[in-house]
């Protein structure tokens, strides 16, 4: 048989439950393909191979005893920044390098009860701050279509390995755009889904006003499965919404007559490449090929939503960063001849230099003297935003954009120059500020190769609009790249 790795989740469950593969003959070959690839794509921090091939034995019971659903006997991987019980998750910091949590996530549990297999945790940003996988504490992740590049970030790890075929699909997590950037940037499809959707129980929190758990996939199939399987109210995160969850697959069609695609003009403007504007234009075409009706809408504020979201993210995160005082968790300094100087020396050591960036911004912006200044302004143009939204889908049913101005730059490129990294997340962060759902579904490659992504957003709790616009799309693009193989 050929690579079963290279299969999106709808087709190996088929395999599985035709009994022509086992779970536990699956979750070997990605075991395998690990070993063989990782060390080149360097996408995981922690593998689990005992604890996932006994996951697949009970999920071999579940299929045999016709008890099966989507994701029974699947294999996939976590960012890490998710606690699953017993499992070290350390958010790629050296803070929390040897924390195993004594609990699991809301969204990990809901897919182990489900019959999924975990393979390990995945590479990211120190605490998910970041757009390149760079400031993770440990190692770079390689963009598997060019490994002089980066695949992304913060979830880097996730969408590079989804794209190297060492996980069937994987979680991320979405504050400004860490799910869909590096889905665009690696080729696979990913969704922050509308704040609320999923609970964020177990989540480590980075900004909690924004962040929000989601799937990175093959295709979009895939990321109607994962998403189904993750959402839903769950009464331990108070932010999660109690809400009908639909049949997202059901929503999937090519026949996108009567809907309304709206593009924001702001979206369009200096400082998108050549090569991702012709990309998304080819992609607007075949959406109106297949019906869709395609108008040009505004989102006036969409100019201050940087230095909106890198105001209001840091201060959440210098908040929510003030438990790692080497007391309660993971890492503590050495050396000290008091509790202050253990606090100290505990978070200066633990901390990469992004993260300490982020707290210090955030606590500065908290402080009393500037807190009108700037956090309150945020919140302000945060509502400006977020109304621009309803108001520009009083237009429209979903807005297409792209994700990232660039396909993926090389490694090192912009580590110097923290300004330039955030400039790459103007497309994004709005979504996260106004708390919709967005999608990013490959549509191009680049004339070095690189895959570029075009982003669907609809209004709250209407992520099906988004699945439908890319699969109509990804149905017409056909096989248009492959997967790199390794
Ligand atoms: N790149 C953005 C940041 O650095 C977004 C990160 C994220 O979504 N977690 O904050």
């Amino acid at each position: 048989m050929s690579d079963l790795t290279q299969y999106p989740i709808h087709k190996l469950q088929k395999l599985l439950s035709a009994k022509e593969i086992t779970s536990v003959e699956l979750t070997r070959a990605y075991l395998e393909k690990i070993d063989r690839a990782d060390p080149k794509i360097k996408a995981y921090i922690t593998v689990t191979p005992d604890e996932a091939l006994k996951q697949a034995e009970k999920a071999d019971k579940r299929i045999q005893a016709g008890e099966a659903g989507p994701l029974t006997g699947i294999p996939l991987g976590i960012k890490d920044n998710m606690c699953l019980k017993g499992v070290r998750t350390t958010c790629a910091s050296k803070i929390l390098e040897n924390f195993v949590p004594p609990y699991t996530a809301t969204v990990l549990q809901k897919l182990e009860e489900q019959g999924a297999i975990f393979l390990g945790k995945l590479n990211l940003d120190e605490f998910a701050m970041g757009s390149s996988t760079e400031n993770s504490a440990f190692f770079p992740t390689h963009n598997p279509y060019n490994l002089d590049h980066i695949p992304g970030g913060s979830s880097g790890g996730s969408a590079a390995a989804t794209a190297a075929c060492l996980c069937a699909g994987s979680l991320g997590s979405d504050t400004g755009g860490s799910i869909r950037q590096p889905a665009s940037h690696c080729g696979v499809v990913g969704m922050k889904p509308t704040y609320g959707r999923v609970s964020r129980f177990g989540l480590v929190a980075f900004a909690s006003s924004l962040d929000q758990i989601g799937p990175i996939t093959k295709d979009v199939t895939d990321c109607a499965i994962m998403l189904q399987a993750i959402s839903g109210y769950d009464n331990r995160d108070s932010t999660s919404v109690d809400m009908e969850v639909p049949d997202y697959q059901a929503s999937l069609s090519t026949d996108l007559s009567g809907m309304t695609i709206g593009l924001p003009k702001e979206y369009f403007g200096k400082g998108l490449s050549e090569e991702v504007e012709k990309g998304i234009q080819n992609a607007i075409g075949i959406l109106e090929q297949q019906g869709a009706k395609i108008v040009e809408v505004s989102v006036p504020h969409t100019q201050y939503a940087i230095a909106c979201y890198y105001i209001i993210a840091p201060a959440e995160a210098s908040s929510n960063l003030a438990r790692y005082d080497g007391v309660k968790y993971g890492f503590r300094a050495k050396d000290y001849s008091n509790l202050l100087e253990m606090y100290k020396k505990t978070r200066s050591e633990g901390f990469g230099p992004e993260v300490k960036r982020r707290i210090m911004i955030g606590t500065y912006c908290l402080s009393s003297g500037y807190y009108d200044a700037y956090y309150k302004k945020a919140s302000q143009v945060r509502t400006l935003i977020t109304n621009d939204f309803k108001d520009a889908f009083k237009k429209c049913d979903v807005m297409a954009t792209p994700v990232a101005p660039t396909p993926a730059f090389k490694i090192g490129e912009k580590t110097d120059d923290p300004l330039q990294m955030y400039l790459s997340d103007i497309f994004t962060i709005s979504t996260n500020l106004a708390g919709v759902p967005g999608l990013s579904v490959p549509c191009a490659l680049s004339s070095s190769g690189l895959p570029i992504g075009i982003q669907f957003m609809a209004p709250h709790f209407k992520e099906e609009r988004t699945l439908k616009a890319a699969y109509a799309l990804e149905q017409a693009l056909g096989n248009f790249k492959e997967w790199p193989q390794f």
